[in-house]
């Protein structure tokens, strides 16, 4: 009697489909959005514009350094969650 008839086989093959499907939607669930909170500094002068990495302890209004262009007050413009993916390496 052969003990790996068709059918027998066809349900190892699916079972083990089945397994390396599953293995794989479990691994990519890691790569969800990530996020990032920047902050948006602007210059009160000539309206120069920078972005950068939000520091604990500022706040919108907050003066924060100097425009490289005129030499004024750069002052945080606003706060903001972004998508890591999408953030641009600066500098
Ligand atoms: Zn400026």
């Amino acid at each position: 009697m052969n003990t790996l008839d068709p059918y027998t086989l066809f349900m190892i093959v699916l079972t083990v489909l089945l397994i390396v499907y599953m293995y794989l939607e479990t691994r990519k669930r890691p790569t969800r959005t990530e996020y990032v909170t920047r902050e948006l500094l602007v210059c009160e002068g000539c309206g120069f514009q920078v972005e950068r990495d939000f520091e604990p302890g500022d706040f919108i209004g907050l003066v924060k350094g100097k425009c490289p262009r005129c030499g004024r007050e750069l002052k945080i413009k606003g706060i903001y969650s972004v998508d890591k993916s999408k953030v641009l390496k600066a500098s």
